[in-house]
């Protein structure tokens, strides 16, 4: 695990990525939002994230989020960005502030009911499959719209917008279209439902350029932040 002056010294560089990206495309930094991604790191990488002032961390498997939970700063949010199965709703419902990963019908029914006992409302973000890369989870863009439908019927979640993962692809312009077809999803859905879908979760470490070009609202961000990944 790096050290906490590199952890913030590799911040301000993000920082700097994200700020360039906005002036060349118009926007401006405060709508895109860093979230940490601290999955495969020890519980350091969470309190660091705290230690810097940021507001939430992602993690991909709802086990491990569990044990670093404890080690962590309280007041800290937990976003869930790793495929979900419906077994682990009821705890993905209690241990994450907001799921990220919500792809199927049978998801949303689960949640909502955990959500329900839990007495709380759950945000969510729907999981989109923009490339249309067999690698990737995530409903395509056309079985976007039911599904949205279905979300807007649970009464203990709250639909915040929309997320994805690009391709894996050298040339970044995979990346860019699969972006740009997030959020014209996002505009389209949001007109003809009339409800706002302000998050677009989209943009990694090495495609945030990209992602913030197309509009993105939520960077999530591992290795630029904390290293390569022990394992990987
Ligand atoms: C691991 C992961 C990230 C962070 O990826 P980096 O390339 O390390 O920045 C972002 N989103 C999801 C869904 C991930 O699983």
């Amino acid at each position: 695990m790096i050290k906490y002056a590199e952890f913030a010294a590799r911040c301000e560089e993000i920082q700097n990525r994200i700020h360039k990206a906005c002036e060349n495309s118009g926007r401006r930094p405060e709508e895109v939002t860093i979230l940490p991604v601290t999955k495969n790191h020890p519980a350091d990488a969470a309190r660091y994230a705290a230690q810097a002032g940021f507001a939430a961390v992602g993690e991909n498997r709802v086990q491990e989020a569990m044990e670093k939970q404890p080690l962590a700063p309280e007041g800290l949010r937990w976003e869930l960005i790793g495929h979900l199965q419906s077994n682990k709703a009821r705890q993905a419902a209690t241990h994450f502030d907001r799921v990220q990963s919500v792809d199927s019908a049978k998801l949303l029914q689960r949640l909502d009911i955990a959500a329900a006992e839990a007495g709380r409302t759950l945000a969510i973000l729907l999981q989109i499959n923009a490339g249309d890369d067999p690698a990737k989870f995530g409903v395509h863009c056309d079985e976007a719209e039911p599904l949205l439908a279905a979300a807007l019927a649970c009464s203990h979640l709250r639909v915040d917008g929309l997320m994805t993962i690009a391709p894996l692809d050298d040339d970044k312009a995979v990346a860019a279209r699969a972006f740009e077809r997030l959020r014209l999803t996002r505009d389209r859905l949001s007109e003809k439902l009339g409800t706002p879908l302000p998050v677009l979760s989209m943009g990694m470490t090495d495609d945030l350029e990209e992602a913030v070009k197309a509009g993105s609202t939520l960077v999530r961000i591992g290795t630029a932040l904390f290293g390569t990944r022990p394992g990987y």
